[in-house]
């Protein structure tokens, strides 16, 4: 064969190429078309009788070279890419979704704001131990101008023999500290029936790790006008965490903040890997405040400052890290939370480093 002959029976594969593409494009407006009567009729998109009638029409029109069952590999490519053109343009995009709202979402507590741009901190204890315990955090933290203050009172321990906090009680001595020292105070709530009692106590309902997907929580946690802090699901990916969060914000509670806590992966030198890419990955995809646990996602008190810097550096809305004032007896997370004067050498740090300004104190 010539090389003029090549070159022309190229220049003709060309022309068919774009005939193709214009009759592919074609297709893709008809599909359009109907897609948008489909849903005038509230009809579904996926028809798989039609579909079988599609492939079943080719197969008895192939006239070959191609085998029929690869031109029905390709057609159902073609088929599959026009379903998606119809769910773009139905455009079911999550309520979380930038898409849907392009601003971020500022979460109002009761005197500090998150996600405003300026970034916060959460610091208190990881169970709610006593008052006087929950006090001596408290006050370490006023004298620095945090106001948001942490405790658990149900804890998801591991094993039913550890610890499982003081339920009730627990919350009264967070409102209680809350109430005499101005702050916001945070606690998770494990179980749907108990989200009602928490509205009187808290001011952000925690979901827990172990709860991302406690869907009957989530709706529950939907439905009230209450902050709600949902930490990501152990080995949840960021579409999961994304749609745990959709459950939440679909009850109609739009005041709802993410948070990165570690997930498990095969590495053992921490508790678990802090997925440090999960904050711009939730930010852009969606408008919600982002926060970064560091204390649950390292387990080490060597890296809560590290960490704690390229979650500031990386645009978290917030830090939360757990202090106690004697982690060495605390009935949970004893290894991994801060004293009150690691605390402070913690501010310190993060002072100088040039990464976080105290804020002006409060009364
Ligand atoms: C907690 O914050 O107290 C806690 C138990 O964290 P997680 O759900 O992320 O394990
Ligand atoms: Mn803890």
């Amino acid at each position: 064969m010539s090389n003029k002959q090549l070159d022309e029976l190229r220049d003709q594969l060309d022309k068919v190429n774009l005939s193709l593409l214009e009759q592919i494009n074609e297709r893709a407006r008809l599909v359009k078309e109907i897609g948008e009567l489909k849903r005038e009729q509230g009809i579904a998109r996926f028809d798989p009788v039609r579909e079988r009638s599609m492939l079943d029409l080719i197969a008895t029109n192939n006239q070959g070279p191609f085998e029929t069952a690869t031109l029905q590999h390709l057609f159902k490519q073609i088929f599959k890419a026009s379903l998606e053109l119809q769910e773009e343009d139905n455009s079911k995009a999550l309520l979380v979704s930038r898409k849907k709202q392009p601003e971020n979402t500022t979460v109002a507590l009761k005197n500090e704001v998150i996600g405003d741009g300026q970034q916060r901190f959460v610091f208190g204890p990881c169970s709610v131990e006593s008052y006087e315990q929950v006090l001596t955090v408290a006050k370490a933290m006023k004298k620095r101008g945090q106001h948001i203050l942490r405790g658990g009172a149900f804890k998801p321990r591991t094993s039913p023999y550890d610890f499982q906090g003081l339920g009730l009680e627990g919350l009264k001595i967070l409102k209680r500290v809350g109430d005499e020292l101005n702050m916001s105070v945070i606690s998770e709530i494990v179980t749907p029936a108990d989200i009602e009692v928490a509205l009187e106590y808290v001011d952000v309902i925690q979901i827990g790790a172990r709860n991302m997907q406690n869907f009957e929580l989530l709706k529950e946690a939907g439905s009230v006008n209450k902050p709600v802090l949902l930490k990501r699901g152990l080995s949840a990916t960021i579409e999961e965490f994304i749609h745990a969060a959709e459950y939440v914000v679909s009850k109609g509670n739009d005041q709802l903040i993410l948070c990165e806590r570690g997930i498990r992966t095969y590495e053992k030198a921490t508790r678990n890997t802090l997925d440090i890419s999960a904050v711009p990955i939730l930010k852009q995809e969606t408008h919600l405040p982002v926060m970064v646990d560091v204390t649950h996602s390292t387990g080490r008190r060597d890296l809560l400052l590290p960490t704690a810097k390229a979650a500031l550096a990386i645009g978290a809305d917030a830090v939360m890290a757990e202090v106690h004032p004697d982690p060495a007896v605390a009935l949970s997370d004893s290894a991994q939370q801060m004293n009150i004067e690691e605390f402070h050498a913690f501010l310190d740090a993060l002072e100088e480093s040039g990464l976080y300004k105290q804020p002006v104190k409060h009364s």
